[in-house]
């Protein structure tokens, strides 16, 4: 099935001997030029690309604080060697996080201290090579942005910063990642990550009336640019026809109609996906972010609400305001934005909706905390909200469920191993040996407890789960959406 070695899942997390090299030869596909610029970068590398990569960096570590806080505060303790699972999964020292920060650490040591000017031996200072560039572009890819290694360090040092500013960098001196910037591209021209139209989106939303009314009895509406509705709900594009997705769409849908609310998605920005955070680019996020805040005023919403997305709630929580504010036109009594579990929440505490939670008899669930939403940011007013909400919500519609390994939960969760922009064919190897903490936890539960499905609230890990539980001797059947479960278990008033 794959022609590298799949990790063993060992009964207990064993951290591995160090393997130099041994991912050196993974990157991901080069952007052509055309994918560049429609981004604002130069199609391929400039012909002083040295040059401009230190000054680029040096205008970074000036705009943002944090990484000019992170490249000096490391004391080498070592805590983050084994937190992250690129590492655990592949043995690759430069995947130990503080090994990842090196890679752009020694440059700034080089160009931007005393002791890298005068003594670049002494101090671990590297000069600005094409060696340095390919291992920036290599390993800066080999990283999700996941901020688990943040939880650990001492002086909550985020390797996700480095690996944005190294992307910001490359993508400035013309090398590019295909995937994540043809994504970017298709939302900023067509409005969504998968580049379909509004049509085919409204020909997806019919089909999905029509499978409702046959399944459920009642006709719920999936309206798309419907002028003063009172909700623009926004979810990742995957949510219009992958599985499981499409069926926590449905769940969203049956939520809003139960209870009498008015809602419309929006063919302009049909993309809760926000890959501008990937690349380290605030321009391209801005742009993306500004999309959600035109579609509202065109429509004349009063409040916009989040579908499941990890990286899209991130966005809109930490940023939705200063990147394409002011939001003064929406409904004061509601957060600016929403999420769609803090509506379902809300509504269920009320008693507005009723479960039959035995229409989910036939699993044993588990949760997996997705990292964006555990580690950058909140879900309802109380500390904690974004990890109780979600399991309230399972536990309201389920009668089985089981947690992992607490080590594994929380803000500790283990990424699935592809957000960050990782979620392409070619990194395969990376996306399978980096998701092997994460099976690890899913095995102890399936073996000791009959766990046979996983609820997740992100697209991106519904989709890398899907694909990698079979590496692992998992079928992809295991993955649902937190909504989908709500889907099944919701009781709908019968139209007369
Ligand atoms: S942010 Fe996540 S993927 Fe990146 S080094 Fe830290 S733990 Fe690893
Ligand atoms: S835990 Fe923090 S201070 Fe310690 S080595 Fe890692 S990044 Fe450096």
């Amino acid at each position: 099935m794959a022609d590298f070695e799949i990790p063993e899942l060992t009964e207990k997390r064993v951290v591995p001997k160090l393997v130099p090299g041994a991912m050196s030869h993974s990157a991901p596909h080069v952007a052509d030029p055309e994918l560049q610029d429609p981004l604002g970068y130069p199609g391929e590398l400039v012909d002083n690309w040295e040059q401009v990569a230190i000054d680029k960096l040096g205008e970074l570590k000036g705009k943002y604080r944090g990484l000019q806080v992170f490249l000096d505060a490391c004391v080498r303790c070592g805590v983050c060697t084994d937190k992250c699972h690129f590492y655990l999964g592949t043995a690759d020292p430069k995947n130990m996080p503080v090994g990842r920060q090196e890679l752009l650490r020694s440059v700034y040591r080089r160009y931007y201290t005393l002791a890298g000017k005068w003594f670049p031996r002494l101090v671990g200072a590297r000069d600005m090579t094409q060696e340095v560039l390919d291992e920036w572009y290599n390993y800066f890819h080999q990283c999700t942005e996941c901020r688990r290694c943040s939880v650990f360090c001492p002086f909550g040092i985020d390797t996700a910063e480095f690996a944005m500013a190294g992307r910001e960098i490359l993508n400035s001196v013309g090398k590019g990642q295909k995937y994540a910037n043809e994504v970017i591209g298709k939302a900023l021209t067509i409005g969504n990550n998968l580049g379909l139209s509004g049509r085919a989106i409204a020909d997806t939303l019919e089909s999905l009336e029509e499978d409702v009314e046959e399944e459920s009895g009642v006709k719920v509406r999936f309206p798309i640019d419907e002028k003063g509705a009172e909700v623009l709900l926004v979810v990742p594009s995957a949510d219009f026809f992958a599985e499981p997705h499409v069926d926590g769409l449905i769940g969203y849908g049956k939520v809003l109609h139960q209870a009498g609310i008015s809602w419309t998605f929006s063919s302009y920005a049909a993309e809760g996906g926000n890959f501008g955070l990937f690349i380290g680019s605030y321009n391209n996020t801005r742009e993306l972010s500004r999309r959600v805040r035109k579609a509202a005023l065109d429509l004349g919403v009063k409040r916009i609400v989040f579908g499941e997305c990890g990286h899209a709630w991130r966005v809109a929580y930490s940023s939705l305001n200063t990147l394409a504010g002011p939001f003064d036109f929406l409904d004061p009594r509601y957060p600016v934005p929403q999420h769609i579990c803090e509506v379902t929440y809300d509504l269920m505490k009320r008693g507005v909706l009723k479960f039959d939670k035995s229409q989910n008899d036939h699993m044993v669930l588990t949760f997996h905390d997705s990292c964006n939403v555990a580690r950058a940011s909140r879900l309802g007013d109380m500390p904690g909200g974004q990890f109780t909400i979600p399991r309230e919500i399972i536990k309201a519609t389920c009668n089985h469920f089981v947690e992992m390994s607490p080590d594994t939960l929380y803000d500790a969760t283990f990424c699935c191993g592809a957000g960050g922009g990782l979620l392409t064919d070619e990194l395969m190897e990376v996306r399978v040996k980096g998701a092997m903490p994460r099976m690890q936890a899913v095995k102890q539960v399936a073996d000791n407890h009959g766990v046979t499905h996983m609820a997740n609230m992100c697209a991106i890990c519904k989709s890398q789960f899907t694909k990698i539980f079979p590496y692992y001797g998992f079928g992809k059947d295991m993955i649902v959406s937190v909504h989908q479960l709500v889907s099944s278990a919701i009781i709908l008033d019968k139209q007369d």
